[in-house]
C-alpha cells in the first residue's frame, strides 16, 4: 500500500512536472528537497522507501541522530542559519549548505573544510526583500564581497538562495524569485563566474519558483504534513 508520504511526494512531483512544462524546462534540472525538520525518522523512512534521497534539516542537534539512523545513500541539505560553532559538524554531516550569509562565515567554512579535507557545496543566501528580520547578504554587500568569496578555493559555490518576504498569495513571491534570478545573472557577468543553481521555493510557492528558474525547491509541509511547532533558529 502507498504511504501518505508517498502519495504526497507523488503529487508534489506532478506539480513540478507541470510547472516545468509551462515554461519549457527539463524536470531533471529541478531537485526536490524534502524538508524533514520536526518530523520523525519513521516518516523520512516512508519517503526513502518511495525512492526519495534528498532531505533538508535546519537544526544540527535535531538532524544528527536522524542522519546517523537513516541510510548513507541520503543526500542531506542544511537549510537553517549557520552558527560558527556548528560548522565542523555541519560539514561532516551535510552535503550542501544553503544559507552562507557573510564573507566571514564563508571564510570560516573554507578554513574548516581545509582542515577536514572537504570541498563543500554551498549556496549564498540573499536577503532579497531587505528585511531586518532575515539573514542573508544585501545585494550591494554581496557584490562588494564576491571577489573575496570567490577566492575561497575550498567552497563549491552552487548559486544563490532566498526566502522571500511573506505575501498574501503564492503569486506575490514571483517578483522576489525573478529578482534573485536577475541578481544571479548580474553576478555571473560581473565576476565571470558560473552560478548554476537557485535554491528558492517552499510548499506554498514552489511551482512559481520553478517557473522563475529555481533548481532546488525546499518542500516540507506539502510532503510531511503540517508542522506542530515552529523550530528555534528556523529561517524566515
Ligand atoms: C522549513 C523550511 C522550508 C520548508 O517549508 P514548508 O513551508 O514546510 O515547505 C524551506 N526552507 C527553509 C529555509 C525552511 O526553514
Amino acid at each position: 500500500m502507498m504511504s501518505q508520504i508517498e502519495k504526497n511526494l507523488s503529487a508534489v512531483k506532478q506539480e513540478i512536472l507541470a510547472a516545468c512544462s509551462r515554461v519549457g524546462r527539463d524536470p531533471a534540472t529541478v531537485d526536490l528537497i524534502a524538508v524533514s525538520k520536526t518530523f520523525p525518522v519513521a516518516l523520512i523512512h516512508d519517503a526513502v522507501d518511495a525512492g526519495h534521497r534528498h532531505f533538508g534539516e535546519s537544526k544540527l542537534q535535531e538532524a544528527e541522530p536522524k542522519i546517523n539512523t537513516l541510510p548513507n545513500s541520503i543526500h542531506w541539505h542544511f537549510i537553517g542559519g549557520v552558527q560558527r560553532n556548528k560548522v565542523r559538524k555541519l560539514l561532516q554531516n551535510f552535503e550542501i549548505i544553503h544559507a552562507i550569509d557573510s564573507l566571514k562565515l564563508a571564510a570560516y567554512v573554507d578554513q574548516i573544510a581545509t582542515e577536514l579535507g572537504l570541498f563543500p557545496k554551498i549556496f549564498l543566501q540573499v536577503n532579497i526583500g531587505r528585511e531586518t528580520t532575515k539573514g542573508g547578504f544585501l545585494e550591494e554587500i554581496l557584490r562588494t564581497e564576491m571577489e573575496n568569496i570567490l577566492s575561497l578555493k575550498r567552497l563549491e559555490i552552487l548559486g544563490l538562495m532566498c526566502i522571500p518576504p511573506a505575501g498574501p498569495d503564492p503569486e506575490s513571491a514571483r517578483k522576489w524569485f525573478a529578482s534573485l534570478r536577475e541578481m544571479r545573472g548580474a553576478l555571473e557577468e560581473e565576476f565571470c563566474v558560473k552560478l548554476p543553481a537557485l535554491s528558492m521555493g517552499m510548499s506554498g510557492d514552489f511551482q512559481i519558483a520553478i517557473e522563475e528558474g529555481s533548481t532546488h525547491v525546499r518542500v516540507g509541509s506539502a510532503i510531511f504534513g503540517k508542522r506542530a511547532y515552529r523550530v528555534d533558529g528556523e529561517l524566515g
